[in-house]
C-alpha cells in the first residue's frame, strides 16, 4: 500500500528521516513507535504529502506520490492529527464536514453520514453540533476520528490519537477503536509512544529512532528477537503496574 525508499528530510540542522525504508501492507494495522523526535510524526506527514523528501520516493498504491495527483490521493487516505486538530471556531459537524462540502455534498447526504459515523465512532449525533471547546477530550479524538473517516478513505492514519487522554477514556477508545479497525478493515497506520497501546493495534510494529527503522516485526519478534539493544530497551522501558505496587 505504502512504500518509502530511501526517504530522507531535513529541518535545517536536524535529520528527521534518514535513508529510511519501510513497506506497509494493504489491510494492516500497523503501530509506528519510537523515542520523541525519531521521525514518527514526519513519516505519517510524508505518507499522507504534507511533507516532501529531500530525496528518495514514497508511493502509494505503487505510484509515486505526485503534486499534480496529491488532492485525489489525500482524499483516498483520512488523518487524524496530533492533539486532535479541529478548528475551534466549527462545531464537530462543522469540522467533520468541511471536505464534504467543498466537494459539493448536500446537506442531506452529508447529515446521512454523520449520522452513520456517530453511530460506528460511539459519539451521540446531537454531540457534533457542539464547538470542540464544548467537548470533552474522548469527545474530540470521535470527532478527530469522524473527520478522518468521512469520504470512507481507504487509508486511515493516526498520529497519537490517544496521547491527550485520561486512563479510563483511553481504554475505553482503545477497546472500541480496535473494535472499529476490525470492522472497517482499512489500511492503519498509527503513531504511539506506548508499546502496550502499539502492541493492542498493531499487528505489525516499526521501531523508529534517529529517523531510521531499527525494525518491524509483531510485537512478539521485538521481545523475542530484538534486532538491535535499543529495541530491548524501549520494548521493557515501560514499567507496569506489578513491577512497582
Ligand atoms: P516524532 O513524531 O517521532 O516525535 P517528528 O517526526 O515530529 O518526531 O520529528 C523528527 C525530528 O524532526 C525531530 O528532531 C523534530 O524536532 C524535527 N522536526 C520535525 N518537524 C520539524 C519542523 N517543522 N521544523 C523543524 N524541525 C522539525
Ligand atoms: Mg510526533
Amino acid at each position: 500500500m505504502f512504500e518509502l525508499r530511501q526517504v530522507s528530510k531535513r529541518y535545517g540542522p536536524t535529520i528527521a528521516l534518514d535513508a529510511l525504508d519501510l513497506s506497509i501492507a494493504a489491510g494492516s494495522t500497523t503501530a509506528l513507535i519510537g523515542p520523541s523526535g525519531a521521525g514518527k510524526s514526519s513519516v505519517l506527514r510524508m505518507l499522507v504529502g504534507l511533507e516532501w523528501p529531500d530525496s528518495g520516493q514514497v508511493r502509494f498504491d505503487g505510484e509515486p506520490l505526485r503534486r499534480a495527483t496529491l488532492l485525489e490521493q489525500r482524499r483516498r487516505i483520512g488523518y487524524v492529527i496530533q492533539e486532535g486538530g479541529l478548528f475551534p471556531h466549527l462545531t464537530g459537524a462543522g469540522n467533520a464536514a468541511l471536505l464534504a462540502r467543498t466537494l459539493g455534498w448536500d446537506a442531506s447526504r452529508v447529515e446521512a453520514r454523520l449520522r452513520e459515523l456517530a453511530e460506528l465512532c460511539r459519539l451521540p449525533f446531537a454531540a457534533l453540533s457542539r464547538y470542540p471547546a464544548e467537548l470533552s477530550g474522548g469527545q474530540r479524538q470521535r470527532v478527530g476520528l469522524i473527520r478522518a473517516l468521512m469520504l470512507d478513505p481507504r487509508v486511515l492514519l493516526l498520529d497519537e490519537p490517544l496521547g491527550a487522554l485520561d486512563p479510563v477514556v483511553r481504554h475505553e477508545l482503545q477497546a472500541q477503536m480496535r473494535d472499529l479497525f476490525d470492522a472497517l478493515g482499512k489500511t492503519v497506520v498509527l503513531v504511539t509512544h506506548d508499546v502496550a497501546e502499539a502492541a493492542w493495534f498493531g499487528d505489525t510494529l516499526v521501531l523508529l529512532r534517529n529517523g531510521r527503522v531499527l525494525q518491524q516485526g509483531s510485537a512478539r519478534d521485538l521481545l523475542d528477537a530484538p534486532a538491535d539493544p535499543f529495541v530491548r530497551e524501549f520494548m521493557t522501558a515501560q514499567r507496569s503496574i506489578g513491577e512497582v505496587a
